[in-house]
């Protein structure tokens, strides 16, 4: 337990310095070699239209992501006992998570990255939380390509050559040809794809859950669900507001578990 609460600090406190470290470098690195471009015109400029989306990106991704941690599953509180207590606990979609020590309505996991529980009232911030981040860190990764791509004079063309420029990259900055900067940014595309594909993967997965009314601890204990129409289950989670929520981050309202805890 005492590892599992470890956790719960470290990976917030890891992903908040990749995002930092991510930020700096697309600022300050990339930014400045995109403004280079003569024929561009000032306001369509490569760096500005690129700020702009990866500001976009960031902004949803790390939005959502507080909106996680702030938007807490409905706590049932009244159960967190030892394990003789627990069959008092109501429905079969709530969950003792031991790391938070509290019952919380319609559990899906504990998320170690954010340090809480996603369930009813968050599901929709973490997907998109996911999503975001996904994309923040593919995007990265491409303009980190091209970064690269202009220092070095490597051409990415063949299709294997984003998988030899590791080994390749790390003899020559043992050879002293590739500054220490760079060799960083080349560790960094290599965490960008792996953070990238795995975000991507999680929310696929995350939305096929959804799409039949599943949660993964419902998977997991291999608990049955009532059939339902896919639009309904997507309307519990998204909620009426779910086109604005997909652009700015904002707190879930207007969904089932909302309207249960009005009552
Ligand atoms: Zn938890």
């Amino acid at each position: 337990m005492l590892a599992l609460r470890l956790l719960n600090v470290v990976a917030p406190a890891y992903f908040l310095c990749i995002s930092l470290v991510t930020f700096v470098l697309q600022i300050f690195l990339f930014l400045p070699s995109m403004r280079e471009d003569p024929t561009a015109t000032p306001l369509f400029s490569p760096a500005v239209l690129h700020g702009a989306l990866f500001l976009f990106l960031s902004a949803n991704a790390l939005g959502n992501y507080v909106l996680v941690i702030q938007n807490s599953p409905d706590d049932l509180g009244t159960c967190q006992g030892t394990s003789s207590q627990r069959p008092q606990c109501p429905p079969p979609s709530t969950h003792f998570c031991r790391v938070c020590s509290r019952v919380t309505l319609r559990h899906d996991h504990h998320c170690f990255f954010t340090g809480n529980c996603i369930g009813s009232r968050n599901m929709r911030n973490f997907i998109l939380f996911c999503l975001y981040t996904s994309l923040a860190c593919l995007y990265s990764m491409v303009a980190g390509v091209a970064y690269i791509s202009a220092v070095l004079s490597i051409s990415f063309a063949h299709p294997l050559a984003f998988l030899t420029l590791l080994p390749t990259s790390i003899s020559q900055f043992f050879s002293g040809a590739v500054l220490g900067s760079d060799m960083f940014v080349i560790l960094m595309l290599y965490l960008w794809f792996a953070v990238g594909l795995a975000c991507a993967g999680f929310c696929c997965h995350q939305l096929l859950l959804i799409l039949r009314g599943q949660t993964r601890y419902q998977v997991r204990k291999g608990v049955a669900v009532r059939a339902r129409p896919w639009r309904k289950n997507l309307q519990e989670v998204f909620g009426k507001r779910w086109l604005l929520g997909l652009l700015v981050p904002m707190f879930n309202v207007g969904t089932e578990s909302s309207k249960q805890q009005d009552k």
